[in-house]
């Protein structure tokens, strides 16, 4: 349902409390009160404000999918599984010492490298795990300093604090490396923009990232503390099914845990989420389940297929097509996710007609429903 003028009271009785919020850090960074602080958004003051920016731009409430897709695609919510797309790709790059350090096939790393060197955007927000192995969100200016960021933290992490941050008047161009809630929340601030902060028109690249779920930083990071020496650790990786395994590598090689150890940790807003696949960014990256060291990528703007095409005439990403079984495979899982999300809001609701955050055309929901 739709909402009238809204503040951080709300924000409080509808997301933080009701296990709903992403710790996507949209609500952070301007706002003096609201703070990341221990894997949680924590108030310090109260706010008399009756309409926020918090509310208004938080992934976990209201959103007309048709009004937020008319804005970045100009056509409306896309009933198609993995949302609006132009073309799915297998990609990888062809420098060989970056896909070392790099999560899969290092496309959001050299996507963003090449944007930074063609002026396409000057700085881009992303994660950086510190040498501790706690993410945080970072402003990498230099393709140094975007490859100091490779890798997946499964923890979430506030990005979108760190744009928040970025003053009003600065005019560089931006580019965000975010999880689908995340990309979510961008997608809400480019139809109503803020005015207290870096202006979104400055975001010029939002590079969304596949997600199942994420961690709860604060308790999933107590469980490897305890588990690890955290100062060893190269890479975390979660391999697609069935493996059924997270694994740490180290420089003395692999340790797994079952997934269902891991499983518990799951922030639970994560139950509650539709989107598979980052459906509002300009290109979205995953793995290719079964092929090693690649990404698959699915270029959904102009902008993300200029930038991609550069990339294949610089020679700076090696490009295939995605087997047709992968592709399927895709469809199925994001599927998957947006009935299975779309079923545990209605559980949480109690009521078929109430989709919570979820503005969805009542034959789609009916159709993911059934
Ligand atoms: C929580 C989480 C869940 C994921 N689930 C899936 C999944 O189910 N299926 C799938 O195919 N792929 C999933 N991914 C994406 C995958 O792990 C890779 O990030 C993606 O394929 C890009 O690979 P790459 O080789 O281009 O990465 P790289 O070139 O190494 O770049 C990785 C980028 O990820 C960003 N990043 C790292 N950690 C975080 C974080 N916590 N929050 C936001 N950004 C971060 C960094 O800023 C960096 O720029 C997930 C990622 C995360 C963070």
């Amino acid at each position: 349902m739709a909402t009238g003028a809204k503040g951080c009271k709300e924000l409080f009785s509808e997301v933080i409390e009701t296990g709903l919020c992403a710790l996507c850090g949209a609500c952070t960074g301007t706002c003096p009160y609201l703070v990341y602080y221990k894997g949680r958004i924590a108030l310090l003051d109260n706010c008399a404000l009756l309409k926020g920016q918090c509310y208004e731009y938080c992934p976990r409430t209201y959103i007309d999918m048709d009004v937020i897709s008319q804005q970045v695609f100009g056509v409306p919510y896309s009933e198609e599984e993995l949302g609006t797309a132009k073309e799915m790709l297998m990609v990888r790059s062809t420098d060989a010492s970056m896909r070392e350090k790099v999560q899969y096939g290092g496309a959001v790393t050299t996507l963003l490298s090449l944007a930074l060197a063609e002026g396409f955007i000057d700085g881009a927000v992303l994660t950086r795990t510190s040498d501790d192995k706690t993410p945080s969100p970072f402003l990498a200016q230099s393709a140094d300093e975007v490859l100091q960021c490779t890798g997946s933290s499964y923890m979430a992490c506030p990005v979108l604090g760190r744009y928040n941050q970025i003053p009003k008047d600065n005019g560089n161009k931006l580019g965000l490396v975010a999880m689908p809630c995340q990309v979510l929340a961008v997608a809400k601030m480019k139809k109503d923009p803020p005015e207290n902060r870096a202006s979104i028109g400055n975001v010029k690249l939002v590079i969304g990232l596949f997600c199942t779920w994420a961690l709860s930083p604060d308790r999933f990071y107590q469980f490897l503390k305890e588990n690890l020496d955290l100062s060893k650790v190269k890479k975390f990786d979660i391999p697609p099914p069935p493996a059924n395994r997270f694994d740490v590598y180290t420089a003395s090689g692999r340790t797994s845990f079952p997934l269902e150890q891991i499983r518990k940790f799951t922030m639970p807003t994560c139950t509650y989420c539709l989107d598979m696949t980052s459906e509002f960014a300009d290109i979205s990256v995953g793995s290719v389940e079964g092929i090693e060291g690649w990404n698959t990528v699915i270029i959904r703007t102009d902008i993300g297929a200029d930038l991609v095409e550069m990339a294949k005439k610089k020679g700076k990403l090696q490009i295939d097509k995605l087997p047709s079984a992968n592709l399927t495979h895709l469809k199925e899982a994001s599927l998957l996710k947006k009935k299975r999300a779309l079923n545990e809001i209605v559980k949480k609701s109690g009521d078929k007609n109430n989709l919570l955050y979820v503005g969805l055309s009542p034959r789609l929901a009916d159709k993911l429903l059934a």
